[in-house]
């Protein structure tokens, strides 16, 4: 196993499959499968959740705009990873995997305040941890409190699950000399301007030294085998020979 303990970052996108808005269980069920098996290797399994699929406190809503602030906006988003998180771990929980929920905004009887020492020691149990409510602050996103969490849970590696498998050097839909790239430096990333992960995201990890893995979660397998060391969608280093071996 090439990245013992990996911090998956699942977009609300993800979770809602091919649906417009919310919850797709089959998805779900997928995505928990796909844990199953990197916990059934002993892979550590600790996830950051989104929660676009419900609210986006930058959202361009007319109503939204004239009516709910920015921050309140941002804060209603970061509940929505709440209930993102609850819904994933009852998935994960129905296939046998123990599942503690944590989270940046403390809400006592539904699940655990952030502590990165207890998440640690419910990862080497092999218990899956689901950070939810982002960073707990405003105008951050979960792509951003990935990468915080997985720097304070020391990740080896931080994964984001996408529908596409990896970073083209264009738009693989609209030009069919695209080509996709098996990895690329933190520096190219922002020149590309790359949207798949935000840019506060990018420059955290590079300044930190967090590699990521942008991959297609919708894939089977794909989970395992990026965790294996397979050559699976692209990776983004700060160093190149610290992530070659
Ligand atoms: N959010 C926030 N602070 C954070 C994380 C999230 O304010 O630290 C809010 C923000 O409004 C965001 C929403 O929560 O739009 C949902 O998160 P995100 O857009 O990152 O979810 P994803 O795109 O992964 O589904």
């Amino acid at each position: 196993m090439k990245y013992k303990r990996s911090l998956l970052k699942l977009s609300g996108e993800a979770l809602m499959g091919g649906n417009e808005f919310g919850l797709h269980s089959t998805s779900l069920k997928q995505y928990a499968e796909e844990v199953k098996k990197v916990v059934d290797m002993g892979g550590q399994v600790a996830i950051v959740i989104g929660g676009g699929n419900i609210f986006r406190g930058f959202s361009s809503s007319r109503i939204r705009e004239k009516i709910i602030s920015r921050i309140n906006g941002d804060y209603m988003g970061m509940l929505a990873t709440v209930i993102n998180g609850i819904a994933f771990q009852s998935y994960l929980e129905n296939i046998g995997i123990c599942t503690n929920i944590q989270t940046a905004i403390k809400m006592d009887p539904i699940v655990e305040p952030f502590e990165k020492d207890i998440a640690i020691r419910y990862l080497e149990k092999g218990r899956v941890v689901i950070f939810v409510a982002g960073t707990g602050n405003p105008y951050f996103t979960t792509d951003t409190a990935a990468v915080l969490r997985a720097k304070e849970i020391k990740a080896d590696v931080l994964l984001k699950g996408t529908r596409v498998d990896g970073v083209y050097t264009k738009d693989p839909e609209k030009d069919q000399y695209a080509k996709k790239l098996e990895n690329i430096s933190f520096d190219m990333a922002y020149q590309m301007k790359i949207k798949v992960m935000d840019q506060t995201a990018f420059i955290l990890a590079n300044e930190n030294n967090l590699p990521i893995i942008i991959f297609d979660i919708n894939k089977e397998e794909n989970f395992k085998k990026v965790i294996s060391g397979e050559k699976i969608g692209t990776l983004v280093y700060k160093n190149k020979k610290l992530w070659k071996n």
